[in-house]
């Protein structure tokens, strides 16, 4: 990969739950700017692996490497300020705060600025919270309260509120879930422009096989804890244990 390491590096990482062997080593690298789909059945390991990178689970096995820096078993917090976002989570805006007010407030945060005290510093970051929104396309919705944003919209805002922190990697443990077809699609697209111009490296979960084709520029299928395929969209739609394991045809 050029310019060094990857920003994510995963190699032979496990986890057990019991008598489960949840992920039975994994290995993946993800680059700037790149889009990788991990895919697989339900109880693959997927989110396992997600939680694995991200420091919500001790890896019982294996290494996690951010950017050649090993983050292996590190708290959520020290990972999240090294530079690994995760997007999408219910808790990730306050309703009763406008739009604009969530990404100013991601931004102070980043900025180490928070404090009790938000009221005062309220008005700072404005032009680059705003700047953010018109890059995921809800400028017009600003001074709206999230609590009443439609769920689509809600979701372009978690975007900025998740590129604030200037990830150089996001995790996105199926984030349009809950989002109609048509609003899965274009989110994912923004997701993979955003991505791409930042050079943010992005590790995706999705159940729509479409929406997966059309935006990873790799995909990584699991089985059981064990990859069974991996590389491009086209190499891995005809992969016959693919299509047997898993599309089910
Ligand atoms: P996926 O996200 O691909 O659906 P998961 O990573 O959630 O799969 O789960 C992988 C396996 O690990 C499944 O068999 C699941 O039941 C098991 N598992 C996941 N989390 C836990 C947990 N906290 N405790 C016990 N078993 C778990
Ligand atoms: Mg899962």
């Amino acid at each position: 990969m050029p310019g060094g390491a990857p920003v994510l590096a995963v190699e032979g990482l496990e986890k057990r739950f019991g008598g489960v062997h949840a992920v039975a080593g994994i290995s993946f690298a993800v680059g700037a700017g790149e889009l990788l789909a991990l895919i697989g059945p339900n109880g693959a390991g997927k989110s396992t692996t997600f939680n694995m990178v991200g420091g919500q689970l001790r890896p019982d096995g294996g290494r996690v490497r951010l950017a050649g820096q090993d983050i292996t078993g590190l708290p959520p917090r020290r990972i999240w300020k090294l530079g690994v976002g995760r997007t999408f989570q219910i808790t990730a805006t306050f309703a009763s705060m406008t739009v604009r007010e969530n990404v100013q407030m991601a931004l102070l945060s980043h900025h180490g600025e928070l404090s009790g005290l938000w009221r005062p510093v309220a008005k700072r970051h404005a032009a680059e919270a705003d700047a953010l929104l018109a890059r995921v396309g809800i400028l017009d919705q600003a001074e709206r309260g999230c609590g009443v944003l439609a769920y689509g919209d809600l979701k372009r805002v978690e975007l900025a509120v998740a590129m604030a922190h200037s990830p150089r990697l996001l995790l996105m443990d199926e984030p349009t879930a809950g989002m109609a077809p048509r609003e899965r699609v274009a989110l994912m697209a923004l997701t993979a422009r955003v991505a791409r111009e930042s050079g943010i490296a992005v590790l995706f979960t999705e159940h729509d096989m479409d929406v997966v084709f059309a935006h990873a520029d790799r995909i990584l299928v699991m089985s059981r804890g064990r990859p069974i395929a991996a590389g491009d969209p086209e190499t891995v739609r005809n992969h016959p244990e693919v299509r047997a394991v898993y599309l089910g045809t």
